[in-house]
């Protein structure tokens, strides 16, 4: 239901246009095929995956003889359900009982990365998991700042140093801490900036190291935060990002303020990498699983 709300928007566009199209006696033919290519494509699902949802619809239609339009709308979302699990990856968060697991939060400014995390230290909270945050967006001091009013809000402790000092150092203390005290789950805020890439490479592949020497049988997960809102910029940002470090989920926000939620197909489904969260608006609890099933359904 949650996910229902959240996708309203892209619902809105999706579905309405959908309406318009296949009417009670609509002719089932390429004209109508045709309509509905572009009814996806204007809600971002990507060349590559229209046509291949379509030209399966088509087959399908075909196989199982189907006359009736009011017949196309489940087979449509069974066949899109299909394309987003395509490629079956692991859509869940990979956390283990009894070890540390540490996560590395990455993203460029304003895609709602300190937001987030808040959400999903609150989310982890909740079920059950002692979590630490790790400040290491030290570029700002508004960072460290706005992190530490969601670890105040979602009653999760927080280290952090002063602006401008190391990000790995932050990560060092962290890990140290989470480790003596038995938390289950580190999740460390690193800074936005892409637009000088060596930096950033550098920057990452130091955390990297410090994690992997200090929190050698962590499990890890590093997590890049996409604004929906933004659509096609999504994708180039996860191409960007993907040439500089291993991203192994993807967390979509905002999708409660867009009608680009169907930027998701080329995201997981062209460039695989698995959608582990959506964020559907401002608040500690609007943070949802993904999956794909109730995410078509919510479309329809
Ligand atoms: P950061 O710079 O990446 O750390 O981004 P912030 O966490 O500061 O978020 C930027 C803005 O996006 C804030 O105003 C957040 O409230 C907003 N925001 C983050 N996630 C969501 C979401 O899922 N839905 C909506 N509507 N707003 C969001």
């Amino acid at each position: 239901a949650k996910i229902s709300k959240g996708l309203s928007k892209t619902r809105e566009q999706f579905s309405s246009q959908l309406k318009n199209i296949f009417t009670a006696n609509v002719k089932i033919d390429d004209d109508l095929y045709e309509e509905l290519e572009e009814i996806l494509i204007s809600s971002d699902i990507g060349m590559k995956s229209t046509i291949e949802i379509v030209d399966n619809l088509k087959f399908e239609i075909k196989a199982r003889s189907i006359k009736e339009p009011e017949k196309i709308f489940p087979l449509l979302k069974e066949i899109m359900i299909a394309k987003l699990d395509e490629k079956n990856l692991d859509n869940s968060l990979n956390i283990k009982d009894n070890e540390l697991t540490v996560i590395l939060v990455i993203g460029v400014n304003g895609v709602g990365k300190t937001t987030t995390i808040g959400k999903l230290a609150n989310n982890l909270e909740k079920q059950g998991k002692k979590v630490i945050l790790a400040a290491a967006d030290t570029f700002r001091a508004a960072a460290i700042e706005q992190l530490d009013s969601w670890a105040k809000e979602s009653n999760t402790p927080m280290i952090s140093h002063k602006e401008g000092s190391d990000p790995s150092a932050v990560i060092f203390d962290a890990i140290q801490s989470a480790k003596s005290n038995k938390y289950d789950v580190l999740i460390c805020d690193t800074a936005g900036r892409l637009h000088n890439k060596k930096n950033l490479m550098n920057e990452l592949e130091k955390i990297n190291r410090t994690i992997s020497t200090h929190a050698n049988k962590a499990n890890k997960e590093t997590l890049l935060i996409l604004d929906a809102t933004t659509g096609q910029n999504a994708i180039s940002q996860l191409r960007e990002f993907k040439n500089v470090c291993d991203i192994t989920g993807l967390i979509l926000t905002k999708l409660d303020g867009t009608a680009k939620g169907g930027v998701i197909f080329p995201l997981q489904v062209e460039l695989e990498v698995p959608v582990k969260y959506i964020g559907l608006g401002e608040g500690i609890n609007n943070l949802e699983k993904f999956d794909s099933k109730s995410f078509v359904e919510s479309m329809f």
